[in-house]
């Protein structure tokens, strides 16, 4: 069969792969424990329930506008003045299917073939591929220190005269690094300055720990949003747990929102409304889901913490926002792929390989979900690979004697 060079040069996204191994293992009755994809486990808040509901029960389900509801375009605004200190109008605003499709329709208005996208590893899986599609060339700066926060001049050093944009996720995935509000102003300085975009990639940003925060890039340019050079993505996915909604959204120049309703009218049309109706709910009902989330996710953070502090090799740089944590399992074996498919293999957990994040030698931990799951998931994972760990553990209702060490 002939098919696209380019689209066949896209990888299957790992995180839904080994979810879908995950959920063939668990229903062949498998103790099998997700620690792979990034969801939190709490319900829909009741008011984005309500919401969608309203409009279900409307019966008028229809075409919207490509680029959103105008109330939830308003709801949008609303959110994007009392967050980020900025008063924008409904044309600087799209609503999108999820985040992903946000960065994807970004990538096609803005790239011409061959044009450079620079982003920092560790990164989000999706980048490179986005870009790719969109007949890019990614770009990747590797912080040279070993941690996962790269140095101004790194950047500055990437960008050539091909050069697009560059990608900011702070709270990244997949290390929970919040880069220090210094390098975000040199980087918005940086783009005003070459005349280059800079996506903020948003979706974690008020999943933070202790005191932490992820100052936005606004903050740092006085130029209005027409003039400025910053973009940026949100969603419900992760502050709110509606994965399932498929709802982010893009704040940005009006010429940009403009070329991007027009990718989306002519590839999805819209944007559910019932869909659109629930993230309204969510942005205009009570924001301490938000801060309920961010408290359990907190508390499961410092639960793993505390379990890796008896693994003895792993080292991790403590995450200071999202729900992942990237230990450094070199100690063990260099191969992230091997060691993911030996933990599912034995242990029965899944993780995703560092590599798929440009972070070889590191596997990608989610603490999205119950505590139960994490402490579980993390002595399994000691078990399999820490010789000084005990050598006997259940798995389910098995009793498993480490033979392998
Ligand atoms: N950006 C990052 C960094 C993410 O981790 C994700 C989801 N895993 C997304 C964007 C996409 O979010 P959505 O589900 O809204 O498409």
């Amino acid at each position: 069969m002939k098919l696209s060079t380019l689209a066949c040069d896209i990888a299957e996204s790992p995180t839904f792969a080994l979810n879908e191994e995950a959920r063939l293992l668990k229903e062949r009755g498998e103790a099998v424990i997700n620690l792979g994809i990034g969801e939190p486990k709490n319900k829909t808040p009741i008011a984005a329930v309500l919401s969608s509901a309203a409009k279900l029960t409307s019966g008028e389900v229809k075409y919207t506008p490509p680029d959103g509801l105008p109330s939830m375009k308003k709801a949008v605004i609303r959110y994007t003045e009392e967050n980020y200190n900025r008063l924008v109008a409904p044309e600087n605003v799209i609503i999108t299917n999820g985040a992903k499709q946000s960065l994807f329709n970004i990538l096609y208005s803005i790239l011409n073939p061959q044009d450079e996208v620079i982003m920092i590893a560790p990164y989000w899986v999706s980048y490179t591929e986005m870009i790719k599609m969109c007949m890019g060339t990614p770009v990747i700066v590797t912080p040279e220190d070993g941690t996962f926060t790269p140095n101004f001049a790194e950047i500055e050093r990437a960008v050539t005269s091909s050069t697009r944009a560059i990608i900011v996720n702070s709270p990244n995935n997949p290390s929970g690094a919040i880069y220090p509000p210094e390098l975000i102003e040199k980087i918005v300085n940086l783009c005003e300055k070459k005349g280059i975009f800079m996506i903020c990639d948003d979706i974690y940003h008020k999943l933070t720990f202790d005191r932490n925060v992820a100052v936005p890039a606004y903050h740092f340019t006085k130029k209005d949003v027409e003039n400025s050079h910053v973009i940026v993505v949100n969603g419900v996915a992760k502050l709110y747990g509606m994965t399932g909604f498929r709802i982010g959204w893009v704040v940005g120049p009006r010429d940009l929102v403009k070329v991007m309703t027009n990718v989306l009218a002519q590839t999805t049309s819209c944007v559910s409304p019932v869909a659109q109706a629930a993230a309204e709910g969510a942005l205009n009902g009570m924001q301490s889901v938000v801060e309920a989330l961010r408290l359990q996710i907190q508390n499961n953070r410092d639960v793993v913490l505390q379990e890796m502090k008896t693994f003895n090799g792993a080292r991790l740089i403590p995450p200071a926002g999202t729900f992942y944590a990237l230990p450094d399992l070199r100690a063990f074996n260099n191969n992230s792929v091997e060691v993911s498919r030996f933990l599912l293999k034995k242990a029965m957990v899944v993780t995703v390989p560092g590599k798929e994040f440009g972070m070889e030698g590191h596997i990608r931990i989610s603490f999205a979900g119950s505590v139960k799951d994490v402490t579980e998931g993390i002595a399994r994972i000691k078990w399999a690979l820490d010789p000084t760990s005990p050598n006997e553990i259940y798995i389910g209702d098995k009793k498993m004697i480490r033979d392998w060490m």
